[in-house]
């Protein structure tokens, strides 16, 4: 039987654990979608095409949060500038060099993640962790006053292997470890992992997410792949 958004929502909310964040991918869904999730109190949402967010951010409330969680391109960030409250997958230092000019032109600072390469698909986009010191070590990233890294992000690969699930997603909590202690010793602001999407969220949330990704779980199956 189909339930309805506020249903799923929650159903997803009851199983949270503590200081753990549910962001609900709207992706592909209609306004009315998100807006009911809205009448539901939900207020994290996330989106993987900048003119999409763009789109959706310009209709409904004020006080939503916007979550960047695709694969962004550098010329697309001039749509998201101005709102996106958390940008969760920065691949490179030239994608975080767009991010900081167009943070500055809004007199913004923009958080952002690092994301992972983690899964063992070969398709997934992100960092392994000598391209992320690569970036932190540089003077290109030190220079950057519009940009704020507050966490990792990471896909796990889209298994019914749950051992390998969780050794990427404990990999991944492993990797915010070691970049913690080595660049963000004194900053309590990096402190998020995301990972977990609707089919793997329990395992993200035991191995440490602090947000979790989720949308068919909540809005239905998508009608096409995205
Ligand atoms: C689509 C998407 C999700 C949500 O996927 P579901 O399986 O529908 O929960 C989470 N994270 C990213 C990066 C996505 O693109």
């Amino acid at each position: 039987m189909e339930h309805s958004i506020q249903e799923n929502l929650a159903t997803v909310r009851a199983s949270l654990r503590e200081g753990v964040r549910l962001i609900a991918v709207s992706k592909t869904k209609p306004v009315e979608d998100v807006q009911q999730a809205y009448d539901a109190g939900q207020r994290l949402f996330g989106e993987n095409h900048a003119l999409e967010m763009r789109d959706k951010h310009a209709v409904l409330p004020n006080d939503i949060e916007w979550h960047f969680i695709g694969h962004l391109q550098s010329n697309k960030v001039k749509y998201i500038a101005e709102y996106v409250s958390l940008i969760h997958s920065i691949d490179s230092l030239s994608l975080l060099q767009v991010v900081d000019k167009e943070a500055a032109k809004h007199n913004r600072v923009i958080d952002c993640l690092l994301q992972f390469h983690i899964a063992t698909e070969e398709t997934k986009f992100g960092l392994d962790q000598q391209e992320a010191e690569a970036l932190l070590q540089s003077d290109e990233y030190r220079a950057m006053q519009h940009v704020r890294i507050v966490g990792v992000m990471g896909m796990a690969t889209n298994t019914e292997n749950t051992q390998l699930i969780r050794s990427e997603f404990a990999h991944l909590r492993n990797l915010f470890t070691q970049l913690k202690q080595r660049y963000f010793a004194n900053a309590d602001s990096f402190r998020e992992i995301s990972m977990g999407m609707s089919h793997d969220y329990p395992i993200a949330m035991e191995e440490g997410a602090t947000l979790i990704r989720v949308g068919s779980a909540i809005f239905g199956a998508r009608n096409y792949n995205n």
